[in-house]
């Protein structure tokens, strides 16, 4: 077996955090913008994260939310109505001061002191406190509830240690708010978003979740309880995927989000917030991602199928490109995974096997290869990005006719998101260990351990003091909790940390 070229220069075994970077570079997905923490998102990353929103998008209107959109500015005073909320999110707030600008007489600008703003506007680090501005306008009487909305925007949170799609300071997400008449109704949709979120994790990313609620040091600024799903890294670290929040009445005392009950008594609604973000792409990349670059699970793939015609710049190509624009159309009108199949054909000029890399680096599920002997015979060659290298190191072409990729196309496809799922579960199930003691974490954590995975242990759920003892003892070892898992069978024992009975299992690992 000769040794494989890949196709990027860092391997993930390495240096996983430059891999990472690698990848987001050679599949031109992202690049950095000038502004710290800001990222240029370029097509194939926006293509990606465009299937993911449309998807989602889908699932938030099935479940009978409703999308609008509010402004990006909040006046402070409005976050300043929740204190734990504003105190969570003073750190990493943008101010907007002034309104104009004059010259500082150096021949530069500088704000205009004529043109303070009465009140500082916040550029949206999430939208809890104007939101809950409109509910208590949108919500008079019982019959107005449940109230469920959804936005799709971009928030601004001053990230100090910044990372593409994982950690940006502006992002792309949708934000849910819903608010209800009770507790239980609202816990109800907390878990609702939850679940909705995980199922879209694992069925459209092909991304294994775990979920469940995190521990009170975690929770969001204001929640009465946070919940999250959490994904494995193939660093065996740990990704916060997307969270769900109970937010009690805190919120709705603040904005006075009221409903007069069906007894004519005036409440306070019970309300949840939810949210996914551009984090996902991230979460996609280091869960699927080879030493050839990225493979996108079908479901989110921009392309599913790319034809790439063997171009001579001769007048023959003419009839090559006519075969293959036959062959699209013949694809394009063809369903898999429960729509039209996506496929492009790739007319640019330039070498067929320079693209080809550009393809695969990009992770494109199908890549197809036509020559000027294949159209006129009926033939194709295609390589599926999973099984990208046969057993002597070469790429694993398979030659078939039109007729032949036709009939299994659609099949490929939806074995291969599934495939992906598959893998990215076994690794992610063979990287998670019991743990009983202190000793035993910390050995597991220890330094020599490239890649440890994550730590499952349980605990005696420990609050106030005797928590905050527990978190920084993990944080000496640069460990975090996870999640509680909602799936979960009962536990016995003693919580490794208080020494206590044990009540629940938690996840400790390393974490982005
Ligand atoms: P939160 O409103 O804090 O619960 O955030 C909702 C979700 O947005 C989190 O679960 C993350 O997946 C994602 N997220 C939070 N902060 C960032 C960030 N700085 N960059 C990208 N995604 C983020």
């Amino acid at each position: 077996m000769s040794a494989i070229r890949h196709a990027l220069t860092t391997k993930r075994e390495d240096d996983f955090a430059q891999w990472y970077q690698e990848v987001i570079s050679e599949a031109e997905m992202a690049e950095e913008s000038g502004v710290r923490g800001c990222m240029v998102i370029k097509p194939w990353g926006y293509g990606i994260w465009e299937r993911m929103q449309r998807l989602m998008d889908d699932r938030i209107k099935e479940a009978g939310v409703s999308n609008c959109y509010f402004p990006l500015f909040i006046p402070l005073s409005y976050f300043a109505k929740e204190a734990e909320h504003v105190d969570g999110f003073a750190k990493e707030m943008a101010v907007v001061t002034h309104h104009r600008l004059v010259s500082d007489g150096k021949g530069g600008l500088t704000p205009d002191p004529e043109a303070k703003l009465e009140e500082p506007l916040i550029v949206r680090p999430t939208s809890e406190t104007v939101i809950g501005s409109a509910m208590s306008r949108w919500v008079q009487s019982w019959r107005d509830l449940p109230l469920m909305t959804n936005q799709w925007a971009n928030v601004v949170r001053w990230e100090m240690r910044t990372r593409m799609f994982l950690r940006t300071s502006e992002f792309l997400w949708q934000e849910g708010h819903t608010a209800h008449a009770d507790r239980q109704e609202a816990m109800e949709e907390t878990l609702r978003a939850l679940e909705m979120y995980r199922d879209f994790a694992e069925t459209e990313l092909a991304m294994p979740v775990i979920a469940g609620e995190k521990p009170e040091n975690e929770r969001f600024p204001g929640a009465v309880a946070t919940y999250s799903i959490e994904a494995m890294m193939q660093d065996g670290k740990a990704l916060q995927a997307g969270t769900s929040h109970y937010l009690g009445t805190g919120f709705a005392k603040a904005a006075g989000i009221t409903y007069q009950d069906r007894e004519g008594t005036q409440q306070l609604c019970h309300t949840t917030s939810w949210g996914t973000s551009t984090r996902m792409i991230g979460g996609l990349i280091m869960t699927h991602g080879d030493d050839d670059g990225l493979r996108v699970p079908p479901m989110v793939a921009p392309h599913q199928i790319v034809i790439l015609p063997m171009l001579r710049d001769k007048p023959e190509d003419a009839e090559l490109l006519a075969y293959c624009e036959e062959l699209r159309r013949s694809l394009s009108a063809r369903y898999a995974l429960g729509e039209k199949l996506r496929v492009l054909l790739d007319k640019r000029p330039g070498k067929a096997t320079q693209k080809r890399w550009g393809w695969v680096k990009k992770g494109v599920p199908l890549i197809l290869e036509i020559g000027g002997r294949d159209a006129a015979n009926g033939q194709i060659t295609v390589v599926r990005r999973d099984r990208l290298w046969n057993t002597e190191g070469k790429v694993n072409f398979q030659a078939m006719s039109q007729e032949a990729f036709l009939g299994i196309a659609a099949g490929e496809l939806e074995d291969l998101q599934g495939a992906l799922y598959a893998e990215a579960l076994a690794k992610r199930d063979a990287n998670i260990t019991k743990i009983d003691s202190m000793e035993e974490l910390n050995a597991f954590f220890s330094e020599t351990k490239r890649y440890p995975g994550w730590a499952e242990v349980v605990w005696s759920r420990p609050t106030g003091d005797e928590l905050e003892d527990v978190v920084k003892q993990l944080k000496s070892l640069k460990l975090t909790m996870r999640n509680t898992p909602l799936r979960s069978d009962p536990v016995e024992g003693t919580c490794l940390f208080t020494g206590q009975p044990a009540v629940e299992r938690i996840y400790v690992a390393r974490a982005y």
